[in-house]
C-alpha cells in the first residue's frame, strides 16, 4: 500500500515549489489508490504559527488536493524522545557541547587547509567528567553517528545515488535547548506512519543520506525516494527569493485557476506537456514521476495566465455565475454575457470591464484615418434596443454610405464599439450592447 506524505513547515505561505512537492506525493498517493499524509513539521515553536498551518490546509483545499490524515510533530514528541533513547542504546547518538562559533571556528580552519567542513567528532573523546562539567554551563546537543560507509539508493528522477558518509557531518538531531529537530522527526514520522514514497526538494539529497542510515539504525524500512529539480525564473536564476511573492495565496488573488496552477506545475520539467486538464483525475492518470528530468526546471508566472485563460472558457455558467454576479450583469443576462465574454478575459476580473462596456457604452478607439468614416458610421447607428440582427444591419447601411468593405469596414466598427482591438463575435456583442459608445 502506499503511502506519502506532504511536510511543510508552518513558518510562511506555501509556494509554487512547496506545490511542486505536494503535488507530486499526492498524485503518487492516488495513482495507486493509496494514502496522502498532510504533516506539518512544527517542532520549532519559535517559528511554526497557527496562521501558517491554517493557511496551508486553505490553499491546499483551493486546489483540491486532499488528504487522508493530518499529523503534527508537536503532537509526537514522546515519539521522538524514544527514537533518541533507542539511537542512545544503539550507541549511534552521542552529545557534543561545541558552541556555534566554536564550530564554525573549526569549518573555518578545515577549509583554509583545504579540507572538507566535516565535524571532526572531537566530543566523541570527551570523558564523562569532562561531559559533566560542560552540562553544568550549556546544554549538550545531540549527533547521529554516522557509518563512514557509502550510503547508496535507487532515486526515483536522479538515477542511483551513492555518497561518502565521511564527507558529511554527523547530524544534530536534539538541539541543546531540547528541541528535536526535523531530521529525526522526519525518520521516526517517515517509519511509523508507513511512508513507502518520499518525494522532495533536491535540497533534501544529503539529508536523505543521513535519513536512510537513521531509518535503518532505528530498523525501519526505507522509502524511495526521489529528489525533484528545484524552481529557477524564466532566465534561470534563483527563485528563492522570490517565492516570498509566489505564494499560492497570491497567485489566487491574481486570479489564477487552480486547474491552470496544477496543469502546468504537474508537468513543468517532464517530457510532457503541459496541457490544460479539466480535472485533476486526468492529471493524475498521465503522471509519470520517472519522466521528470534532474535539471532546474525553469517557471514563468506569466505563463499561469494563458492557462487561466483557458481554464476559464470552457466553465459552463454555474462555475461563474457568482463573478458574474459580482460584475454587476444582471441574472437574466447572464448566459448571454457568458457566451461573449468567456473567451476574452484571462481572469475573472476581466468580466467587470467588458460589462461596462456593454452597459455604459464604450470609450471609441478610432485611428485618424478613419475618424471621419467611424463619425458616419456612428451616424447611422440607431439607438437600442439591440439583437442579434443589428450588427449586421448597422454594417450593412455603413457599407452603402461609404462603400467601405472587409476589414476595413468591420475593424474600426469593432473598434468604435467596443474600444478595443479584440473581443467577441461582434453580432454577439451588440445584442448585449445596453447604450451607445460614449460621445455619439
Ligand atoms: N519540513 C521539511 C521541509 O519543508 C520536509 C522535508 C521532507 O519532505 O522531508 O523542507
Amino acid at each position: 500500500m502506499t503511502t506519502t506524505r506532504f511536510a511543510p513547515s508552518p513558518t510562511g505561505y506555501i509556494h509554487v515549489g512547496n506545490l511542486r512537492t505536494a503535488l507530486f506525493n499526492y498524485m503518487i498517493a492516488r495513482k495507486s489508490g493509496g494514502t496522502f499524509i498532510l504533516r506539518i513539521d512544527d517542532t520549532d515553536p519559535e517559528r511554526s504559527k497557527q496562521i501558517y498551518v491554517d493557511a496551508i490546509q486553505e490553499d491546499l483545499e483551493w486546489l483540491g488536493l486532499t488528504w487522508d490524515r493530518m499529523e503534527r510533530q508537536s503532537e509526537r514528541l514522546d515519539r521522538y524522545a524514544e527514537a533518541a533513547d533507542q539511537l542512545r542504546a544503539n550507541g549511534r547518538f552521542y552529545e557534543a557541547f561545541e558552541t556555534p562559533t566554536e564550530l564554525d571556528l573549526k569549518r573555518k580552519k578545515q577549509l583554509n587547509m583545504g579540507k572538507p567542513p566535516v565535524y571532526d567528532r572531537a566530543a566523541l573523546a570527551l570523558s564523562d567528567d569532562q561531559k559533566t562539567a560542560l552540562r553544568a554551563e550549556r546544554g549538550g546537543h545531540w549527533r547521529f553517528l554516522l557509518n563512514q560507509s557509502r550510503i547508496e539508493w535507487p532515486d526515483g528522477i536522479l538515477g542511483d545515488i551513492s555518497i561518502d558518509a565521511a564527507s558529511v557531518s554527523d547530524p544534530v538531531l536534539i538541539r541543546g535547548d531540547g528541541q528535536v529537530l526535523y531530521t529525526l522527526a522526519s525518520v521516526v514520522d517517515d517509519t511509523e506512519m508507513g511512508v513507502t514514497h518520499v518525494v522532495r526538494g533536491s535540497d533534501h539529497v544529503t539529508n536523505t543520506a543521513t535519513q536512510i542510515q537513521m531509518i535503518e539504525a532505528l530498523g525501519g524500512t526505507v522509502p524511495q525516494f526521489a529528489h525533484h529539480s528545484l524552481l529557477t525564473g524564466p532566465q534561470g536564476e534563483a527563485l528563492s527569493k522570490r517565492l516570498g511573492v509566489l505564494a499560492l495565496r497570491d497567485l489566487r488573488e491574481q486570479g489564477v485557476e487552480p486547474m491552470a496552477l496544477l496543469s502546468l506545475m504537474a508537468r513543468l520539467g517532464s517530457s510532457d506537456p503541459v496541457e490544460v486538464r479539466s480535472d485533476l483525475q486526468e492529471l493524475i492518470d498521465g503522471f509519470e514521476l520517472d519522466h521528470f528530468g534532474s535539471a532546474p526546471t525553469k517557471f514563468d508566472e506569466k505563463d499561469l495566465f494563458p492557462l487561466t485563460a483557458r481554464v476559464l472558457s470552457a466553465k459552463p455558467l454555474a462555475a461563474v455565475a457568482d463573478h458574474i454576479k459580482a460584475a454587476g450583469v444582471p441574472d437574466h443576462l447572464a448566459e448571454q454575457f457568458w457566451t461573449v465574454a468567456r473567451e476574452n478575459i484571462t481572469t475573472t476580473a476581466d468580466l467587470a470591464g467588458w460589462w461596462t462596456v456593454l452597459s455604459e457604452g464604450a470609450e471609441p478607439l478610432v485611428a485618424d484615418e478613419d475618424a471621419a468614416f467611424v463619425a458616419e458610421a456612428l451616424a447611422l447607428l440607431p439607438d437600442g434596443p439591440y439583437d442579434a440582427g443589428s450588427w449586421k444591419a448597422w454594417t450593412d447601411a455603413v457599407k452603402a454610405a461609404t462603400g467601405r468593405k472587409g476589414k476595413g469596414l468591420f475593424m474600426p466598427l469593432r473598434k468604435a464599439l467596443t474600444g478595443r482591438e479584440r473581443g467577441p463575435e461582434m453580432a454577439d456583442f451588440m445584442a448585449l450592447m445596453q447604450a451607445r459608445p460614449k460621445a455619439s
